[in-house]
């Protein structure tokens, strides 16, 4: 593991980046007085929506402006799970009055899973899929009846066995050997990747169709038809920001988006001895249904990649990279430890976190402002591998003037308000997370559902932080 003092500053400290043939940052050269679109922050957004507006029109004039290096943020060093899934779903397939949409969204998320795979074959960009799906393990005896309880419910809403299916404890021991592990919910739209070599795979697909990402070009301001970089002005007809958990680090976009960190875990690789006891033959994701979200993969070269929620820090303070020694990486390490015994003697290699953006209504968003020319897409929290691809293609969509199905999902122009100042982010912030610890500590000790923590940490989700 590198220390601080001997880190690359272009490394974003993960496994993901430790593990590219090799880590370099083109020097930015001189830039252009100006071009067609500018799209600000070289991460899944930003990357996908150039490559889409390249492929709809060849001859346009595309420039990216990265303050650190391609995928230096969330989209280099996240779980690398490609869901067919986003984080809104749950919300608006339980409301009656949203579940059309909802349902539009899931379709939508579903094809993208498959789309980036398509993507990725076309353009020879090994980024190690593989779309063995995902396990939500029912990790305490109560989930058994709600997890069943909520294919049921998916299932009146029209979606069917090839979306969700329940495993039993046996069936979901085959796939996950896991303790503890009472069944799973079952579904195939996921697929595991390896972020970095994606997000980088993209940035040289772009290069080489003559996009030009100026990499160590932080961008300070947009107004309409003008971007001020810390190098220069550069002119845009249209500028798309595409910066998530750090938007805030441009001018006037204060409190739009806060940055929510999570925390993850890698081991060496571990021998087959080891994979034939745990499983993910298939390279399956798994998570549970705690409120301190966890979230593993198997990696191409057998690791285990695990994570979970870090936290917020006061005043959206962004830190660049996580140091090793975060009190809140003993606790996903410790977690990791205790669902898998077997991993008692294998050492963790790698230990980084990152931060990803959240709007208001904890929703995603893409926006385009026809007048002014200025674009957003982001906000997916935690939940934005595939999701930054569908909504990239929205984005390139509405800017292109094209009346797709997909401009028409719910998440075009939802913009989420502003978040509260400081001390109630961060005082909310901190209430949520010792309920949630409280409300899973008492769950996972007692087996039973947390009758006093559990109904507040409810009733408060998503209206404090
Ligand atoms: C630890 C972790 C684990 C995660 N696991 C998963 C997962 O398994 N599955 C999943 O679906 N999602 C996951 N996520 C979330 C997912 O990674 C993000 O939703 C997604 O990568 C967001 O992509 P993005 O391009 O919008 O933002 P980012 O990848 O954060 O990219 C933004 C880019 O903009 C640049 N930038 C910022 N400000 C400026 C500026 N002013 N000027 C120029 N450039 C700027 C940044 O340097 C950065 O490169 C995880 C996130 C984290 C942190």
């Amino acid at each position: 593991m590198s220390t601080d003092s001997d880190r690359n500053p272009i490394d974003n400290g993960s496994f993901w980046f430790d593990s590219l043939d090799e880590l370099q940052c083109e020097e930015p050269g001189p830039l252009p007085t100006d071009v067609d679109i500018a799209i600000v922050g070289a991460g899944f957004t930003g990357m996908w929506t150039a490559y889409y507006l390249n492929r709809s029109n060849p001859n346009l004039d595309i420039a990216v402006f990265e303050s650190n290096t391609i995928g230096f943020g969330a989209s280099g060093r996240n779980g690398g799970w490609c869901m067919g899934w986003s984080q809104d779903l749950t919300d608006r397939l339980s409301d009656p009055n949203t579940q059309s949409e909802g349902m539009a969204i899931a379709r939508a998320m579903e094809d993208t899973v498959d789309e980036i795979g398509r993507v990725c074959q076309a353009e020879n960009i090994d980024c190690h899929f593989a779309k063995g799906g995902t396990l939500t393990i029912a990790t305490r005896p109560f989930d058994v009846e709600d997890y069943k309880a909520d294919i049921e419910h998916y299932y009146r809403l029209g979606f069917t066995e090839d979306d969700f299916v329940w495993l039993d404890e046996d069936a979901s021991r085959q796939r996950l050997n896991m303790t503890p592990n009472h069944g799973a919910i079952y579904t195939p739209h996921c697929a595991a990747i390896h972020p970095a070599r994606l997000v980088r795979g993209l940035g040289e697909v772009l290069r080489s169709k003559g996009i030009k990402i100026y990499e160590q070009t932080p961008v300070i301001e947009i107004t309409p038809s003008k971007l001020v970089t810390l190098r220069g002005e550069v002119k845009a007809g249209k500028i798309l920001r595409a910066t998530e958990g750090y938007t805030d680090s441009i001018k006037g976009q204060e409190r739009k988006l806060i940055p929510l960190y999570s925390m993850m875990v890698a081991t060496e690789p571990l021998p087959d001895t080891i994979w034939e006891e745990i499983g993910l033959r298939k390279r399956e994701t798994f998570g549970d249904e705690r409120r301190n979200v966890i979230y593993g993969q198997r990696t191409m070269d057998d690791r285990f990649a695990f994570g979970g929620r870090g936290g917020y820090y006061f005043g959206s303070k962004r830190k660049a990279v996580i140091p090793a020694d975060d009190p809140d990486l003993d606790k996903v390490e410790a977690v990791l430890r205790g669902l898998f015994p077997m991993l008692d003697g294998y050492k963790i290699t790698n230990r980084w976190g990152g931060l990803m953006g959240v709007n208001r209504h904890w929703k995603p968003c893409v926006s385009f402002d026809k007048s002014t020319g200025i674009g957003a897409a982001g906000g997916y929290t935690g939940e934005g591998v595939g999701a930054s691809n569908l909504a990239a293609r929205m984005l390139a969509d509405l800017v292109l003037g094209n009346d797709s199905d997909i401009t028409h999902l719910a998440w075009v122009n939802d913009n989420a308000g502003k978040w509260e100042p400081e001390p109630f982010r961060w005082s909310g912030s901190q209430l949520l997370s010792w309920l949630a610890e409280a409300a899973d500590n008492t769950e996972m000790k007692s087996g039973k559902p947390s009758r006093l923590w559990g109904p507040i940490y409810k009733k408060l989700y998503h209206r404090l932080i």
